[in-house]
């Protein structure tokens, strides 16, 4: 489903991504680990377009993304074409950037009637299937800031479900809870996981990554430094680099 090829990007000639290389099927889950700086967070939010590749290619579902190739030249695709790519994937963040002013459910229903059109009655009912998903169903009224960090992601996820993504991307989505409250956002990504979602996942969750993901990258200064199954680098790492990451993270 996404395939990267020698992907790069630099901030103000600082190199983040020096040619990373990815493929992710279609129903898998994929942990991308690493210490901080490693360019996780710029590889993810290159996939979505939050920021534009220097080099290299990336496809989602067979569309190569946010360029029009016509023979040997690349076009950029429209404002428009970049939002329809866009649409079909789904993202949640460290902080849960939820509307304030708005529910829990009028947050989820927010983009399918916005974005999609959808209309309001369907919307609603959608939504609130989601919220029932990821526990939340006597939560639909209550504003975000009346609501637990755990809940307010659980609430962002369900968000990002409205829009039936083909793809979901979290980025170190419960580094910023408290540590009781981490283990009900996980466990609502490991129903996702089962439910067959294609996700890829930037964590520092070892036990989440051990148990959940099918392939396990080790970025490390920008570089993809190994990967393979949790088993083989987890549990029995052969780069220097992934054996003193995992030191640190015990
Ligand atoms: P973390 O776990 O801390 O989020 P990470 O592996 O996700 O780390 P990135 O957030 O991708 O790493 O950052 C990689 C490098 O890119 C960092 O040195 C960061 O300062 C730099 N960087 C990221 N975004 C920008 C930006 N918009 N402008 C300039 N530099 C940036």
């Amino acid at each position: 489903l996404v395939r990267a090829v020698n992907v790069m990007k630099s901030f103000h000639g600082n190199e983040v991504l020096k040619g990373i290389d990815l493929d992710v099927h279609r129903g898998e889950v994929v942990c991308l680990l690493g210490p901080s700086g490693s360019g996780k967070t710029t590889f993810l939010r290159c996939i979505n377009q939050l920021e534009s590749i220097d080099g290299g290619r990336i496809w989602v579902d067979g569309d190569l993304v946010g360029y029009r190739a016509e023979g040997e030249h690349l076009h950029h695709l429209t404002d428009k074409q970049v939002a329809a790519q866009r649409r079909d994937i789904g993202m949640v963040f460290q902080r849960f950037n939820l509307f304030p002013h708005k529910t829990a459910i009028e947050n989820v229903m927010e983009a399918p009637i916005q974005v999609k059109g959808v209309d309001k009655k369907t919307a609603r009912q959608h939504a609130e299937e989601l919220l029932a998903q990821v526990g939340l169903a006597d939560k639909s009224g209550a504003y975000p800031g009346a609501l637990s960090g755990g809940q307010q992601q659980r609430v962002a996820i369900a968000r990002a479900l409205a829009m039936d993504p083909k793809l979901m991307l979290f980025d170190e989505p419960t580094s910023a809870l408290d540590p009781e409250l981490v283990g009900e956002v996980l466990r609502v990504m490991r129903d996702l996981a089962s439910a067959g979602m294609t996700m890829i996942v930037v964590t520092h969750e070892m036990g989440f990554a051990r148990e959940v993901a099918d392939h396990v990258v080790f970025m490390d200064a920008g570089v993809v430094c190994e990967e393979g199954t949790p088993k083989d680098v987890i549990g029995n790492p052969q780069q220097d680099r992934t054996k003193s990451f995992l030191k640190r993270m015990r």
